[in-house]
């Protein structure tokens, strides 16, 4: 739509309070000297939960929440608006418009508290009350500049389908939306200062894109809007090698690629929401991650190729709170069905199932879920193999809780042989023992299931196999790895 049009996208810590609020105008603003620029804004650090804290006390019939909300919300909000807004008017009647904001939620709350029952969509509604707030006030902090600026409701640009809480977009119906409104307002020279997580139907009911989801807002609108780059402004230093509280000398990523970013969202580096990339990765627009307490460092930039490194392993990642399950006995081998009807009951349990490993001789399966999901999905199994479990046919339905998924990822990790190799032997040098193991077949990621108290020896232990704490040389052409420069 926009010849070099920037996205920005500002997350909770970004506009925690006045002084972040104010740095995110100072970052908006200097961008704007010389390009378009949209904004895309989170709720204040912490507002979201507690909405939705409030909405979940109603629900059970407190009726005091609705109360204490307000105030909390009220008391939050004018601290920042005193800070940010020298002239009386201006304050008061930014005041006045989140006093309205924050009266209506506080009604939906009441509401939900005499019926004692929250609807999806009044949750909907409740917690996407932050973003409505922090719109506004980023946009004034804009105009305080001397900025034109205007906040947004995403409701008018991002029109999804109607599932509450985990909407999805509808990229024809949001492009034709998104640019029919701010096209006018960027022709102005505006700043529009859009509301995260938030989107609508096409007849127009709120619906929110699910927690964190203002990222997925960002590159959405991104998308739509055909703009040059999105930047996600955040309060790390972009993507790191590892969880540099695991590994102090854990280093920031200069460039990744989709897919390795993607990997890492879904594995434990909780930078981006998982979603965030699939609007883009098509369109090859650039998406760069950055620190808004540091906006003088470049961060990671996330790109189709992801400037490739010879040595293929980009990032070790771990994750905890994962329950590992394993249905087995040998009257399941060679027995079809058995996996069908495994999967199933986690379906029906609405697990995530984040990894699945057996092996060829088939008398075990084993699966990893979200720890919380755990009690249900066993319960499911029990329920599905009652029958075989009685007749021994399947053995057992065992639960193990203490262990932690670690990924080594890498896209150019493809086709590369060795790598498993050299894992099983840092690994096999230190003793450690690994509990099962699955790769997909893209072999953009090896993930070992390990026992939790060893998994920051392991992810050390990787990190410096693959050498990450060092900048890799990088090779143009794989096939005679010539050009080289450093990541
Ligand atoms: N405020 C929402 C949340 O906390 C969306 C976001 O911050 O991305 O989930
Ligand atoms: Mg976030």
């Amino acid at each position: 739509m926009n010849a070099n049009l920037q996205l920005m996208k500002f997350g909770g810590t970004s506009v925690g309070n006045a002084e972040c609020i104010r740095r995110a105008a100072e970052i908006i603003m200097r961008a704007a000297r010389e390009v378009p620029v949209v904004a895309v804004v989170s709720a204040m650090g912490g507002v979201t939960n507690q909405l939705i804290e409030a909405a979940q006390a109603s629900a059970a019939g407190d009726l005091d929440a609705a109360g204490k909300l307000a105030e909390k919300l009220r008391q939050q909000h004018q601290e920042a608006i005193e800070i940010l807004i020298d002239d009386g008017d201006k304050r008061a009647q930014l005041s006045a418009e989140l006093k309205e904001i924050i009266e209506e939620v506080t009604s939906l709350c009441r509401g939900t508290a005499l019926l004692r029952e929250l609807t999806p969509r009044a949750l909907d509604a409740i917690s996407s009350a932050g973003e409505r707030l922090s719109a506004r006030l980023l946009a004034s902090a804009l105009r305080e500049l001397g900025l034109k600026a205007v906040a947004v409701e995403a409701t008018e640009l991002i029109v999804t389908d109607n599932r509450s809480g985990r909407a999805e977009p509808m990229m024809a119906e949001t492009r034709e939306r998104a640019t029919a409104r701010l096209a006018p307002l960027l022709a102005e020279g505006s700043v529009p200062v859009v509301t995260g997580f938030i989107g609508a139907t096409v007849d127009g009911k709120l619906t929110t894109l699910g927690r964190g989801g203002s990222d997925y807002s960002a590159t959405i609108l991104g998308a739509a809007l055909d703009a040059t780059e999105i930047i996600i402004w955040t309060d790390v230093d972009g993507v790191l090698t590892a969880d540099p509280r695991l590994v102090p000398e854990a280093r920031t990523l200069q460039e990744i690629s989709y897919n390795e970013a993607a990997e890492l969202a879904y594995f434990g580096a909780k930078v981006l929401h998982p979603k965030t990339l699939r609007p883009v990765s098509e369109a090859g627009i650039p998406v760069w991650i950055r620190n808004s307490f540091l906006p003088e460092q470049t961060g990671t930039k996330i790109t189709e190729t992801g400037h490739p490194t010879r040595r293929g392993v980009k990032a070790i990642t771990a994750m905890t709170n994962v329950t590992l399950i394993t249905v087995g006995g040998r009257g399941i081998v060679g027995v079809p069905g058995v996996a069908a009807k495994t999967f199933t009951a986690a379906a029906n349990a609405e697990a995530n199932v984040l990894l699945i490993s057996q092996s060829s001789s088939g008398n075990d399966i084993c699966f990893i879920i979200d720890s919380g999901d755990a009690a249900r999905t066993v319960a499911e199994l029990r329920a599905a193999f009652a029958f075989d479990l009685a007749h021994k046919e399947v053995e057992h339905v065992n639960v193990n809780a203490d262990i932690a998924i670690v990924a080594v990822v890498g896209e150019r990790m493809r086709g590369m042989p060795g790598i498993a190799g050299r894992i099983f032997n840092a690994l096999g040098r230190r003793g450690i023992n690994i509990i099962a193991i699955a790769q997909g077949s893209s072999e953009c990621n090896v993930s070992l299931v390990v026992e939790a108290a060893l998994m920051r020896e392991v992810v050390q232990a990787l990190h410096g196999e693959f050498g990450l704490e060092r900048r890799a040389s990088r090779f143009e052409s794989v096939e005679d790895g010539s050009a080289l420069a450093s990541v």
